[in-house]
């Protein structure tokens, strides 16, 4: 049981590439923070909504706990972890609330340049590189594929030149990392962007408030962006 709180708190990642969109789309919603010394916490100001800043891989587990009510984090971390629950049958605990439109990239099955792409069929037997396990065992299977998955926590674009894996499925924006290192992208697992995350399960009527709130103004302050 968590105890009741009546102050929101959001997760968002503490420093990387969805650190400054997040906490500047945040305050496009009016909210404000004190400034925290201890740099993890932000204590909000113009509402009764504080800030967490965590590493992104945390953020969906932290919903989960009910550590914190929401969370902004890409898609792909929020659809592996719970890829991974529901492979070991855990229930649910939290969902995509709503796109946000930044962070965009996709989950991409690469292979080496030199290679002529018929098809999934064509990882049979073959050993792919990912930080994404879950997402990428679901894809195998839906496809048919019998392929090893080997999981790498970084680097994973470097795999296939250091004879790890003979193609990879990494997250890709540009595509330039994948060019640089003789690699082209040739199948989508998913399509990615920062979201809000909150609980599966309803916030109580406080916090379930607050969140609402909160949702509005993301509804106006998207809408003037786009
Ligand atoms: P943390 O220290 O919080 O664990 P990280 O290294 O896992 O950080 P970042 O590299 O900052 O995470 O990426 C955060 C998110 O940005 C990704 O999960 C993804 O949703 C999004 N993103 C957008 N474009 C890319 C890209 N080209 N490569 C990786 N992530 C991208
Ligand atoms: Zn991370």
């Amino acid at each position: 049981n968590t105890p009741v709180r009546d102050r929101l708190r959001i997760a968002i990642q503490k420093s990387g590439r969805l650190a400054e969109p997040a906490r500047a789309l945040l305050a496009s919603c009016g909210l404000s923070w004190r400034e925290s010394r201890d740099r993890l916490f932000c204590y909000g100001e113009s509402l009764p909504i504080d800030l967490l800043l965590v590493r992104d891989d945390d953020i969906p587990g932290l919903i989960a706990d009910g550590v914190c009510d929401l969370g902004i984090v890409g898609r792909n971390v929020l659809e592996e972890q719970g890829s991974e629950r529901a492979s070991l049958d855990r229930a649910p605990a939290f969902r995509e609330y709503r796109a946000l439109g930044f962070g965009g990239c996709r989950l991409d099955i690469a292979v080496p340049d030199g290679w002529d792409w018929q098809g999934p069929q064509q990882l049979d037997g073959k050993r792919i590189a990912t930080s994404y396990p879950a997402l990428l065992s679901r894809w195998l299977k839906a496809q048919n594929v019998d392929a090893q998955v080997v999981l790498l926590s970084g680097s994973v674009e470097i795999a296939p030149r250091l004879g790890q894996a003979e193609a990879i499925c990494d997250l890709v924006s540009s595509g330039a990392t994948l060019s640089a290192n003789q690699l082209k992208p040739v199948t989508t697992l998913l399509q990615s962007e920062a979201v809000l995350a909150g609980p599966a399960d309803a916030l109580d009527a406080t916090r379930g408030e607050l969140a609402d709130l909160l949702q509005r103004r993301l509804d106006g302050a998207l809408r003037i962006r786009h």
